[in-house]
């Protein structure tokens, strides 16, 4: 999406510049993954140099707070000493050995006694390979074809679940980005989110042919849109009575919303999991499990191929066993405390300014959408009056904070925000509250 830029650039960034042009020269839009690029604020996208705690500096010298936490993972902020360290001692071991290793099975064990409905986990090395991996497996499990996704829920770029229906009620999802076959997108049936109604009628329109219901936990990929009560538990009941698997995709909530990520606060029991970001501890870890008798199915204990030259590499398990040991209770209450503390803050600011603003929240995790109502779905949170937010991020900027430079992404927190950090957030506010008032389309 571009949009057209109602603020001005008062500061500039000339080395990030020099960096952009160079990168556009040699890599698409000069960035390796899309959400990085400034496209839907406009201007320059910073290149960052390091990261400490709850900063990062970019190439220009500048310090921001940062709010992204490279999009989840770096829940107890950047460089944690610990991690670091364990990252030293694996990495004086040797990079990769293309054999089972002790650090695989701790990382294992970690999981399957966090969360409680997965028996048996296989390692990958992105959230993509892991839903990827979970649709193939519930499709060889079950013999069937279809697999449900909904509108606005961002699984990785897997060709079958990119198909995201533009809006309303799409029952087959058809390929909206060039490259996915009608073929590949044909099975996917695109749903609108916490509708259990479409859920219930996509099952009769199609007895016997759907594998399995995949879902993020709670949304994140929309902004934060949590599911209204009763509807994980609704989707898990409907996949039972009808034969399909229940697919939890936790890459974002898992290990960060709670030590047990999302399933942790509803307790709806999915058949089958996926996991990555907070698991890696910054390095590329991903998992996916769930039931046993379902796992069984993967090759070489099933027919159910999968595979991984870098699964379960030393350094990322060594980096994801040092950060969840030490995401105790107190590291989580430490994160929901911060994300409270900013959450009011937020509120207060843009209430102070009297922009219609919806805070919405899951764990925490937390998105401000620029509208008067609750946000359910995805085409109500393409309604919001994004231009706001591209005038509230230049400000919080300009202002050393590091927002997702996207109004439908969730902003992340850090047992490493300290008091300086949330201060140095609560001084930004006002200012950016104010653009975001004075914001024109
Ligand atoms: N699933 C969810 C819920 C995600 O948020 C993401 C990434 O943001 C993915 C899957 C894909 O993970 P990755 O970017 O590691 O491929």
């Amino acid at each position: 999406m571009q949009v057209r830029i109602t603020v001005s650039f008062p500061y500039e960034a000339p080395v990030s510049q020099s960096l952009f042009e160079r990168a556009s020269a040699v890599t698409p839009g000069g960035v390796n993954s899309p959400v990085r690029a400034f496209r839907a604020v406009g201007g320059t996208p910073r290149f960052m140099v390091s990261g400490a705690g709850s900063y990062l500096t970019d190439a220009d010298g500048r310090e921001y707070v940062d709010l992204v936490c490279s999009w989840g993972p770096m829940i107890l902020g950047h460089s944690h000493p610990e991690v670091i360290a364990a990252v030293q001692e694996a990495v004086s071991r040797g990079t990769s050995f293309g054999t089972p290793g002790a650090g695989e099975v701790e990382l294992a064990e970690e999981i399957v006694a966090r969360i409680e409905p997965v028996e048996q986990v296989r390692l990958v090395s992105s959230g993509t390979e892991a839903t990827m991996s979970a649709i193939r497996l519930a499709r060889g499990f079950t013999g069937r074809p279809k697999v449900v996704k909904f509108a606005g829920c961002y699984h990785g770029h897997v060709d079958a679940l990119l198909a995201a229906a533009g809006s309303g009620v799409a029952t087959f999802g058809l390929p909206d980005t060039p490259g996915v076959t009608g073929a590949q997108a044909g099975d996917t049936i695109v749903l609108p989110y916490n509708d259990l109604e479409a859920v219930r009628t996509a099952f009769a329109a199609h007895p016997g042919e759907i594998a399995c219901v995949i879902t993020e936990a709670s949304p994140g990929n929309m902004g934060v849109v949590p599911p209204l009560p009763g509807f994980n538990q609704g989707l898990k009941d409907i996949c039972s009575d009808n034969g399909a698997l229940y697919i939890s995709d936790e890459v974002m909530t898992g290990f960060r919303v709670s030590r047990s990520g999302w399933y942790g606060i509803d307790g709806v029991r999915p058949d089958l999991m996926t996991f990555g970001k907070v698991m890696g501890g910054g390095f590329p870890a991903a998992a996916f499990g769930g039931r046993a008798d379902v796992m069984a199915h993967l090759a070489p204990a099933g027919p159910v191929y999968q595979a991984g030259t870098l699964s379960g590499n030393p350094i990322a398990t060594a980096a994801g066993v040092a950060q969840l040991r030490l995401l105790d209770d107190a590291a989580y209450e430490k994160v929901d405390a911060v994300s409270a503390e900013l959450r009011a803050l937020v509120t207060e600011a843009l209430a102070k300014e009297g922009v219609a603003h919806r805070l919405q929240v899951a764990g925490n995790m937390f998105s401000v959408f620029f509208t008067g109502a609750d946000v359910t779905n995805y085409d109500e949170a393409k309604a919001q009056e994004s231009f706001r937010f591209t005038a509230f991020f230049h400000s919080m900027l300009a202002q050393g904070v590091y927002l997702p430079p996207s109004a439908f992404e969730s902003w992340f927190v850090s047992t490493a925000h300290d008091t300086q950090a949330v201060e140095r957030i609560a001084a930004a506010l006002p200012a950016a509250a104010r653009a975001a008032a004075e914001a024109t389309e």
